[in-house]
């Protein structure tokens, strides 16, 4: 049994609601039923294609599954909530980012992790040191080290309101 943290994504269709429900669905995955989730965060879009701010927030559960069956139990969520594979980086009801699968370094063609971009995302960082501040990456590097305040500048917490 591992503790993995996911990243959760989302822009179209009620974003808060699609984190909700995912958030709901991941429990299905953890071995004790139970994940942590981050304050939710408002973050402007990456890359070039024009679309609706994102809401994003990190999850954290202890699970049995292998990676591979991991991956494949997340893309089952996006593909339940309608997430539909168009031009990368484009908009979509959920994104569900395979950040952190205890200290394991895996890079097979369907699955690299640590997640590839998760070190430069302040969607990513800020969640993820909501949940755990004194987390160690697989690499060594301190979570907290890669925290600053130009990071803490892109992304805004929601209030419990939203
Ligand atoms: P980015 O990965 O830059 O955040 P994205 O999340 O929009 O972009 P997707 O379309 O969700 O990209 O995923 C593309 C492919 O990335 C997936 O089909 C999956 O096989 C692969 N992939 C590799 N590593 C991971 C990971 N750690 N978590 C989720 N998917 C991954
Ligand atoms: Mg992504
Ligand atoms: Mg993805």
């Amino acid at each position: 049994m591992l503790t993995v943290y996911v990243a959760l994504g989302a822009n179209l269709a009620s974003p808060k609601a699609q984190l909700d429900q995912a958030c709901q669905a991941l429990k299905a995955l953890a071995s004790d039923g139970r994940v942590s989730v981050s304050p939710y965060y408002q973050s402007a879009p990456m890359g070039d294609v024009p679309q609706p701010d994102y809401l994003n927030a990190v999850a954290c559960f202890t699970t049995t599954l292998a990676p591979l069956a991991l991956l494949d139990a997340l893309q089952a969520i996006e593909n339940q909530q309608g997430r539909i594979r168009q031009v990368r980086w484009g908009a979509r009801t959920l994104d569900l980012d395979l950040l952190l699968y205890g200290d394991w370094q895996l890079d097979v063609p369907r699955l690299k992790v640590p997640h590839y971009g998760m070190k430069s995302r302040s969607f990513v960082l800020i969640p993820l040191s909501d949940l755990a501040p004194t987390l160690i990456l697989p690499c060594g590097t301190q979570l907290s080290s890669l925290i600053t305040e130009e990071l803490k500048r892109q992304v805004q917490q929601l209030g419990p309101d939203h």
